[in-house]
């Protein structure tokens, strides 16, 4: 195992359900949206509007080509805002067991970093959330937005948004994007842990590389880490 290796987790789409519960939270089935939703897109409004659209319970506008005018980010986090239970009732991923498990595995130094909505209400539902499942004294986390804060050379975030492990390796940090349909390591997305088991263990073990790597795939990233300095 390597030594001083610490490890900082994502909490929304690493850990939690967060596109589940969006789509809950506008009456739609996650297979609606994502069906809706092309492959390496970030943003959710689209697919979210267009599946709306479908339905019929988005405004149609002829100006439009397709026939309705995306959301705005605004009326995206407007119909969460002001409900802590939102935070607080959303669902661990299937996986999130045995990412935890791992994670375990190769470091008692392991923590949560979870970027909050505007909303109060996220910070506290999302403290909830984590004392609901890790159990009441849990304190593990770190609420901020700015995950590049914590980066050294020692410190490995995963993280499903690019911006967040490009600006934590840019810190001095290691990053690995977590697969999902929507970044650039969509290819792995049906087995994320598969993918981190590798990745980390490989980390964790060897810790060789001596400048941080930024492997193109799609013409994005798809590893980046750096060497413990040993
Ligand atoms: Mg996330």
């Amino acid at each position: 195992m390597a030594k001083n290796l610490r490890i900082l987790l994502d909490m929304d789409q690493v850990l939690v359900d967060f596109v589940g519960g969006v789509c809950e939270r506008w009456g739609l089935s996650p297979e609606e949206v994502r069906a809706e939703w092309p492959v390496g897109m970030w943003q959710m409004t689209e697919p979210l509007t267009a599946a709306l659209a479908k339905k019929g319970r988005w405004r149609l506008s002829s100006d439009s080509v397709d026939g309705a005018e995306p959301m705005t980010l605004d009326t995206f986090w407007q119909k969460l805002e002001g409900d802590e239970s939102f935070w607080t009732r959303l669902k661990p991923l299937p996986w999130a067991e045995d990412l935890l498990l791992l994670v375990q595995l190769l470091t008692e130094d392991w923590h949560i970093v979870s970027s909050p909505s505007r909303c109060d209400c996220c910070y506290s539902g999302k403290v909830k959330w984590l004392h609901n499942y890790f159990g009441q004294g849990f304190d593990r986390f770190a609420l901020t937005p700015h995950k590049y804060i914590f980066a050294s050379p020692d410190v490995l975030l995963t993280d499903d948004r690019e911006e967040n492990c490009q600006r934590f390796v840019e810190a001095g940090g290691s990053a690995l994007v977590f697969p999902q349909w929507y970044n650039v390591m969509h290819r792995r997305q049906d087995d994320p842990v598969a993918y981190l088991r590798e990745m980390l263990t490989c980390y964790a073990e060897e810790g060789t590389v001596d400048t941080p790597v930024v492997a193109a795939d799609d013409g994005g990233w798809d590893r980046v880490w750096r060497s413990l300095g040993e």
